[in-house]
Parts: C-alpha cells; sequence; structure tokens
C-alpha cells in the first residue's frame, strides 16, 4: 500500500523488504517534511496536489548504470509532453526518432529516488527538483528542447533548476549554476544574455502559470520570478 504525504504525492516502497523498506519509508516521510516546512517546497507539492494524475515516489532501482541519480519518469511519454512537440531526449534534448509528437493530455508519473545515494543536505534539494519534472509531466508541458547556454542541457532542467535554486536561496545553500554542478553561480543571471533569459523564464510562466505565480510570492534573496528580486527578467513588455 502506498503512503500519501498531505495528499499531494504518493511514495511506496515498492519492492524493498524488511529494513531497507521501513529506512527508505522513514526517511523519504521526513525529507517531504522537510520539503513542506519552506515556503518554495509547499508550492511545489501544492501543484501537484492539484493535478488528477498521481504522482508516486518509489525507490531509485538503476544500480549499474547510474548509481547516484533521480528520475521522474511519466508514465505516458507523449501525454507528459506538450503538445504537437516531437518528443527530444531528457538527457541532451536529441531529437528521438519514431517517438512521435506530445499530446499534452499529461501523465501519471513515477519519481525514481532514494535519499541516502545523496549526502544529509542535498536530499530534499534532490527531490524536490525531480518533483517539478513531475509536475510538467502531470500537465503535459515538460519540454526538452536543448538549452546550449551555461550547460543547461534542456528547457526542463533550466525550469527545475530555477525552482532549486529559490529553494537553495529559502535554505541557505550555494546555488546551482548548471546542470552540471560545476561552478556556483555569481551573480544574479542563471543564463548570460539577458534577454535569453527573459525568454527562457518566459516560457516556465507560459507553461506553468500556477506553480509560476505561487512562487513569485516567496520573499528570498534569489527568485527570478519575483518582480522587483534583483533576479527577475522577462522579454514580455
Ligand atoms: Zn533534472
Amino acid at each position: 500500500m502506498p503512503h500519501t504525504f498531505m495528499g499531494k504525492v504518493q511514495f511506496d516502497a515498492d519492492m524493498l523488504t524488511n529494513d531497507d523498506r521501513f529506512q527508505w519509508e522513514q526517511t523519504v516521510g521526513a525529507t517531504l517534511n522537510r520539503i513542506w516546512e519552506s515556503y518554495t517546497g509547499r508550492n511545489v507539492l501544492e501543484e501537484l496536489g492539484l493535478s488528477p494524475k498521481i504522482v508516486k515516489i518509489v525507490p531509485y532501482y538503476d544500480t549499474v548504470k547510474d548509481p547516484i541519480n533521480a528520475t521522474s519518469q511519466a508514465r505516458n511519454q507523449r501525454d507528459s509532453y506538450y503538445p504537437e512537440r516531437p518528443l527530444r531526449s531528457a538527457v541532451d534534448g536529441s531529437l528521438e526518432p519514431g517517438a512521435g509528437v506530445g499530446t499534452g493530455r499529461g501523465s501519471a508519473v513515477r519519481l525514481n529516488y532514494t535519499p541516502w545515494r545523496f549526502p544529509k543536505a542535498l536530499q530534499p534539494v534532490v527531490l524536490l527538483h525531480e518533483m517539478v519534472h513531475s509536475a510538467e509531466q502531470q500537465r503535459g508541458v515538460i519540454f526538452n528542447m536543448t538549452v546550449h547556454s551555461a550547460c543547461f542541457d534542456t528547457v526542463a532542467e533550466f525550469d527545475a533548476i530555477v525552482v532549486e535554486n529559490i529553494y537553495r536561496s529559502e535554505i541557505g545553500m550555494e546555488l546551482a549554476k548548471d546542470h552540471h554542478r560545476q561552478y556556483p553561480m555569481t551573480g544574479n543571471r542563471m543564463l548570460p544574455q539577458e534577454g535569453e533569459l527573459g525568454a527562457r523564464l518566459d516560457s516556465f510562466r507560459a507553461r506553468m502559470p500556477h506553480l509560476t505565480q505561487a512562487l513569485a510570492q516567496v520573499r528570498v534573496g534569489f527568485n527570478p520570478l519575483r518582480p522587483g528580486n534583483p533576479a527577475y527578467a522577462t522579454r514580455a513588455r
């Protein structure tokens, strides 16, 4: 039986047994509590709870290929994807031949995550990041077009790292510069060109209006979605 956190997401130790099962459920529940205690995290969890599509957190099993990772996996890829656009790889934004186009109908999600693969301070950050992908998949607006500047890989990663950085700012952690975590960000720009930054943020706002408007209310040092914040940017005038 899956557990439900505040009616927003489910979590289920699934195939784990005994001590592993108990420990996974305890730690995931505690991690969700840490996320819920922040304004940023609560907004993301509220967003997940608004969709009829269920997000279920399950253990991350893929130990051989990619031992330290977490993923948000749509049950139906085409339904999770922005309507009419050809599906692209979540890893690097390359076209996936034969995968078809998005329907935008929205999809249920399995979020693969095992907390102790990450240092304790990063456990809620990683889960929150994946939940942003889940929210976009629930609504059928995830979009993996390549973002070449500053190593973000894809639009979906840029969106998730915007929210991750608002959360990092709220809890007093160093901001993430890009998807490869090579450098801490300096200054207020996640992309070097203000025009491109504004366009990327406008795209996120257009695909996820409710979440981005809720996050615009969060008063923290770094919040590119909040008008008046030093990091704010838009192209819409
Ligand atoms: Zn990601």
